[in-house]
Formats: C-alpha cells, structure tokens, sequence
C-alpha cells in the first residue's frame, strides 16, 4: 500500500505541509504532478512561459527527488481520469495535497475526493499556500472582510510565530523507485521558451528599501517573486518572516494576497460579475479597434504604451505602471474591466485569478475596496510623479518622441469627462436590484 503525494501550486519540496504530512503517513509515498488538460486547453499560445516556468521546477524537483531514491511522476489529462488510472494500478491508501481556493480548483478536488472516498482511499488536503485561509481572519461577527484595513489589522493580530513554524521532511519514507526523467514539454503540447527557472530568493537589498522604492517603475525595486508565489516554488511562510524582520510595506502587500484570495474564496461571483453589482450598468463603448491599439501599446501615451510593450514582451509589468494602464483602458476608453483583465490572464507571468481580478475592479472602481469611479488617473501626470526622467518610457518605448501628442487616441480631458458622465449614467440608472 502507498500514498501519493499531488504537488499543485506548491512546487517545492522544502517548507511544503503536505508533502511533510504525507511523508508521516506510515506509507511510502510517490510524489505526482498531472499536467491539466482542463487548464493546457484553454492556453493559446505553445510557447507560454508560464508552462515552461512549472516545467523546470518540477525537473529541479525531480533532481532533488533522484537523490532520495524516488522521482516524480508526470501525467498529463484531466485529473479525475488520472486518479481513476492510478487507483487501478496502484493499491492507494491515501491522496495527500496542499489547499487550493480558485472555484476550479474547489470544483476540480471535490470530484477528485468523491471518487477517491468511494474507493475507500482517504484524501487529505492542508493549508499551504497561505498564512490564513478561509475563514481564519474575519469580522468579530464571522462575516468576512470586505476592504483591506481593516482585514489587515485583524490578519496581524491573528498572526503568531506558530503561523511560520517550519516542517520537516521525512524523505526516508519516499517510494524507491528507478529514475525517470518527467514528461516533456513537447508531450504536452508546448515548446521552450526564453524563461530561464531561477531559484526564487529573497534579496533584503529590494526589500530593505521597498516601501521608498517600490513606485518608481525604473527603479525595478519589486522581487519578482509574484510567479514563485504564484506556483508556490517558494513559501508564503518563507517571505512573511522575511517581511516581518526587514520591511512592513513589503508585509502588507503580502496581506493584499491573501485578501484578494479570501474574497474569492467568499464571493466566487466575482469571476464574472462586479464586486458591487451597480456598476453593472455602465455603458462601456468596448470599442475593438481602440482595444487592439491599447494591446499593442499604440495609444499615444507613452507610459501606457511602455507598459504594455513590456508586457507583451518579457510577460511582466510593473504595479504602478499596471494601475495606470487599467485605469486608461476602463477610464479613458470605457472599455469593460473583463476584457483588459482577460488579456493580462493571457500575458502576465505571475497571473493569479484572485490578484487580476481583484486589482482589476480596484482599477475600474467597481471592486470591494475600489479606488473611487471619479478618480481618473492622467498619464502625463502620473509620468511626472513616478517616471520624471523617462527612463521606463524610453526602456520599453524608445520611440515614444514621435507618437507623442501628435497621434493621441484620445484627449485626456475629453476622456475624462465622457467617462464620469458614463459612470454616473450607469451608476444613475442602477434599479436597486
Ligand atoms: P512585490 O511588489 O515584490 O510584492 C510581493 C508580492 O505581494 C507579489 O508578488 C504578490 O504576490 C503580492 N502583491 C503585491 N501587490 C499586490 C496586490 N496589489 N494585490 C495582490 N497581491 C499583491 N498580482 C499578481 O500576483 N497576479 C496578478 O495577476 C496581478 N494582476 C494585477 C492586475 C492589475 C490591473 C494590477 C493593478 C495589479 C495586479 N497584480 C497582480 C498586483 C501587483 O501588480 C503584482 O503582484 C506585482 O506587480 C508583482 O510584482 P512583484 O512580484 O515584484 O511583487
């Protein structure tokens, strides 16, 4: 009888509660990884980097795993018919696993779990990939939070060093197996790309200074760690008590995680839906045309094209220059929220649906904790604050001198009003349902 271990969003062997917990289980374990034909399907593009980023890591963790004696088995298809196949194959005792809070996910275990019960195979699951999961940090009444401030106070006096406590790993009691190298890229329908899989680390000379750095966009004074967290190659517990001992602010964004993740979790609607369903009723223009040229970074404004050419380019951008170029798209485009979230799902490397979702009704005001509809953010003005010299413009957009003015897709003061006027009309005409 074994037990299997199913790495998800936690693709690390150190630091990682269910793998510590399957490794006490008095079985031997054999570590899995299914590549989801659910979530592969809907990728466009062969040559994602997200895709080659948990490729590499799982063949790191492959290599780690040769020097106990085992290696990591890599399926690819949907995991309910991966999991029929290895109970057949297999005599399981146990499925052990790190908590996962995306409707998918939720979706994706129940079924997992119900077939597994009804083998009389036990399915555990752990928090792994937060500090406070669920409902761990809500109001006094049990009611969960709905703007930050006020989340963060309490998930801080919630928080004791138990929170952080490391686990250890019983690699004696890995399954013994002959080495084999883990499926190739290939197999599952996706090439190599440029990505080059670094261990995350946590650099104190960023994070020492992050709370003054941070919204300066040349500066590249952020970790970068959002894809590690994203995938889990490195512990939330590891960075929180980094936070704790070098920088608040960097703490703080670590709590926005969680909140954002928490009011998912809660309010699952918000997938589709505005956090505050009024804001339904804003008559967007989605105009496809002006939608393309903000996709390219042809909008005339050379801050919101930098940004983009960034994104496209490399699959990052940086979280002031994100915020501005939301706020051009839903503000001085009125084009809906979804569509601009939909194409960073497509582009960003350290996408997350709760993070994405979250910062994108925070940037069109129709969020729980959203910047207000009449702020509108100026480029131009922006650009003065945090880019003074254009040393980020001129980096991603060296030819911005020339489109400049000249070729604006739309003025900023026009802009502005005809989207206040929207918002109100819609915010106006808002029945109360
Ligand atoms: P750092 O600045 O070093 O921060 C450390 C970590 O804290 C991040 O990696 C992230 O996990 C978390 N964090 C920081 N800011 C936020 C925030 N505002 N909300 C939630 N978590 C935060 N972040 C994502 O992780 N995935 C997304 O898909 C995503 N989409 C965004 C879309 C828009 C429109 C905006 C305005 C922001 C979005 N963010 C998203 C938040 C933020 O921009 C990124 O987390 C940050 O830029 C990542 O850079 P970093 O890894 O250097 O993080």
């Amino acid at each position: 009888e074994i037990s299997i271990f199913w790495f998800r969003r936690d693709l690390r062997l150190e630091y990682n509660t269910g793998l510590s917990e399957a490794l006490q289980s008095g079985y031997q374990v054999i570590p899995i990884f299914i590549f989801d034909a659910d979530i592969l399907d809907q990728l466009e593009d062969k040559y994602d980097r997200r895709v080659d980023y948990i490729h590499q890591a799982l063949e790191k963790i492959n290599a780690e795993l040769k020097e106990f004696g085992t290696n990591l088995q890599t399926y690819h298809g949907k995991p309910l018919d991966i999991f029929k196949k290895i109970e057949s194959e297999y005599k399981v005792k146990s499925v052990y696993c790190n908590r996962d809070y995306e409707p998918a996910a939720v979706k994706r275990d129940t079924e997992v779990k119900e077939f597994l019960n009804g083998k009389n195979v036990d399915f555990f699951d752990y928090k792994d990939q937060v500090i406070f999961e669920k409902n761990e940090v809500t109001k006094d009444n049990h009611e969960p939070y709905t703007v930050y401030t006020p989340y963060s106070k309490k998930w801080k006096k919630t928080f004791s060093p138990e929170n952080i406590q490391t686990v250890v790993l019983n690699h004696k009691n890995f399954h013994q197996s002959d080495f084999n190298s883990i499926i190739s890229l290939k197999e599952i329908g996706f090439e190599k790309t440029d990505l080059k899989f670094e261990l995350p680390t946590l650099e104190s000379a960023i994070i020492d200074h992050y709370d003054k750095n941070r919204d300066f966009p040349a500066l590249d004074a952020t970790t970068h760690l959002g894809i590690a967290l994203r995938f889990g190659t490195i512990s939330i517990r590891t960075c929180v008590r980094f936070a704790l001992k070098h920088n608040e602010t960097w703490l703080n964004e670590l709590i926005w995680r969680e909140f954002f993740m928490q009011i998912l979790f809660h309010f699952p609607k918000v997938v589709k839906k505005c956090f505050k369903e009024k804001y339904e009723n804003i008559p967007w223009r989605n105009n496809e045309e002006e939608f393309e040229k903000w996709c390219k970074g042809t909008t005339g404004y050379p801050i919101v094209d930098a940004g983009m050419r960034q994104l496209n380019q490399t699959g990052q951008m940086h979280n002031r220059v994100r915020m501005i170029v939301a706020s051009f798209l839903t503000k001085h485009l009125l084009i809906d929220w979804r569509w601009g979230e939909a194409y960073f799902a497509k582009k960003l490397l350290d996408y997350d649906l709760s993070a994405n979702n979250g910062n994108w009704q925070w940037a069109a005001g129709c969020g729980c904790d959203a910047a207000p509809y009449f702020r509108v953010f100026n480029p131009d003005e922006q650009t003065k604050k945090f880019d003074k010299d254009l040393k980020y413009v001129k980096k991603w957009n060296p030819d911005y001198e020339k489109s400049i003015f000249e070729e604006r897709m739309v003025d900023h003061a026009f802009a502005r009003n005809r989207a206040l006027e929207a918002y109100k009309k819609g915010l106006g005409e808002y029945n109360g349902r």
